[in-house]
């Protein structure tokens, strides 16, 4: 970020709190850039404490004396669908929004901003579908039946790589469950969270609501975690942030979400098809410049086919189309931010160090369309072993690993043995086997025959460092929902 004062007339982001953009207390302002030019091409409030503390004031006020949370769940399920409309008429505004920040394809952020619609339409119609029950306890002289009630002011903390999806998926629950809402966008990514909230006051979401703090991890986030009247945390963010999360909650007492970092293994067998593995194998990695929490980054090839998958990733890596994120033409954008450059680049040079084979790729990319981005080679590694750094740190960007074994159970160590366990493929024609190591498998999905594929109705998340709860799906909204049992003396 540059150090440069803020000319007079740079544009500008304010915080969004009550229904209303205001300036930050403290009047200080922090630059964005454009990974594709690498120019500042907007100023975004910097956030602190007080801040904070005046948007959860007004959840707080939201949550207890407005009418959200006490508005019959079909009308709230109403301005959900019709926030749903908002976003599939905004589709392009929304997504050359999200690009200007983070660099990703517009054929990429396109889809999502797509899919985004589903899933506010997807809890529109669960709002007036949460039920309690009756329970038939001995005692006869009692009935007693449990009703659900919003949790409270959700904390909302989102990363970099895709804001406006990941904010969704926390969002469009905690609006049909009747909660409040503080969100703290990545400081990389602020301006697609503020632009959407123009859409949550036309859907008629009451002012109060939703508020945005924009700012830092330290100096807006870890006080939004710990204020005391906030009742959950939901944070899609690395391991590290996750910790202060999870201290926070532990401190507060505060129900907790972790969407966390992952080091998924894609594991094609030597009976698999290998037309459609090596192909999935690519775009799983090199998709969204790699800069997704599910990335492939692992590839666990049978010993048997290894060289003919290692060859013809190759051969994809290289004629992957780098270039201007808003050309339909391009296949990857430039990494999302200098710091994620930098760490993407210094994981090239320990793939190196560690004594793995560079197959391809490996530097900046350069040429006339991208020379002024933050753009890296799609970079294959082969021979990888199981101890190299490469073989079990997060890099979070265009950089693959490909690790040979040789029976299905060392296929299933190598792709348990890591921190995380977000997600993993299984690419095979034997549909026991498919079965088998999908189960063994310790991670949150598993794709047969596929990769990436996700949806609103699919329950997504970590096990181990990869997180903490679930997001999408049905029983996820419970997560934003405190169950009362009330009991009744006859
Ligand atoms: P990050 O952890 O640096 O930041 C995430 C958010 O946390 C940001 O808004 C940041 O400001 C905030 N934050 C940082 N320190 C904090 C603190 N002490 N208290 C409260 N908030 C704090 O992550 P990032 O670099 O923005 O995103 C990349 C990471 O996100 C990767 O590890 C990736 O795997 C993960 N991710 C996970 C998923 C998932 O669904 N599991 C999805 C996308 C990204």
């Amino acid at each position: 970020m540059s150090d440069t004062p803020m000319p007079d007339d740079a544009t500008r982001y304010r915080l969004w709190i009550d229904g209303a953009e205001c300036d930050p207390l403290g009047n200080e302002w922090f630059p964005t850039e454009n990974p594709y030019t690498s120019e500042t091409w907007a100023y975004v409030a910097r956030g602190g404490a007080a801040d904070v503390d005046k948007a959860v004031e007004a959840a707080d006020r939201a949550l207890h004396e407005g009418e959200w949370p006490r508005l019959r769940p079909r009308l709230r399920g109403e301005i959900l669908f019709r926030l749903a409309r908002l976003i599939d008429d905004n589709v392009e505004f929304l997504a050359q929004a999200e690009i200007r920040d983070n660099g990703k394809s517009i054929t990429e952020v396109r889809a999502q901003i797509e899919n985004l619609r589903w899933v506010y339409q997807y809890y529109a119609g669960l709002a007036d579908k949460i039920e309690g029950k009756t329970i038939p306890v001995d005692d006869a002289k009692m009935f007693v039946y449990t009703r659900y009630e919003p949790v409270g002011v959700v904390a909302a903390i989102t990363p970099w790589n895709s804001p406006l999806r990941l904010l969704g998926l926390k969002l469009a629950p905690a609006l049909a469950a009747g909660a409040t809402m503080v969100v703290k966008p990545s400081e990389y990514t602020s301006t697609s969270t503020l632009e959407f909230m123009r859409l949550i006051a036309e859907a008629g979401v009451p002012a109060g609501v939703v508020n945005v703090v924009t700012g830092f991890g330290e100096e807006a986030g870890a006080p939004l975690a710990s204020h005391p009247k906030v009742a959950k945390i939901s944070l899609t963010g690395g391991v590290e942030a996750g910790m202060r999360a999870y201290d926070a909650a532990a401190k507060g007492i505060k129900s907790l979400t972790l969407e966390l970092g992952g080091k998924s293994a894609n594991i094609i067998f030597s009976d698999a098809d290998l037309d459609r593995a090596i192909p999935a194998a690519a775009s799983g990695i090199f998709g969204s410049t790699g800069q997704t929490c599910v990335a492939g980054s692992r590839l666990l090839v049978h010993e048997d086919v290894c060289d003919q998958v290692t060859e013809g990733v190759r051969v994809l890596a290289e004629k992957r189309r780098l270039g201007n994120p808003l050309d339909p033409a391009t296949e990857m954008g430039p990494a999302a931010n200098r710091a994620q450059f930098d760490k993407i680049m210094s994981y090239v040079d320990h793939g190196k160090e560690d004594g793995a084979r560079l197959v391809t790729g490996g530097k900046r990319a350069g040429g006339p369309d991208l020379d002024r981005g933050l753009f890296i080679e799609p970079t294959v590694f082969a021979d990888v072993t199981r101890t190299m750094r490469i073989a079990r740190e997060e890099i979070f960007g265009p950089v693959l690993s490909i690790i040979p074994f040789s029976s299905d159970q060392e296929a299933v160590e190598i792709a348990n043995e890591v921190d995380f366990g977000l997600a993993s493929a299984v690419w095979t024609r034997d549909l026991p086997r498919a079965h088998r190591i999908a189960h063994q498998i310790r991670a949150g999905s598993v794709w047969v025959n596929g990769y990436r594929q996700n949806d609103p109705m699919v329950p997504v998340g970590g096990y181990k460092m990869s997180g903490l709860g679930r997001e999408s799906g049905a029983d996820m909204i419970k997560q934003y929902l405190e169950e009362k049992a009330v009991w009744i003396n006859y």
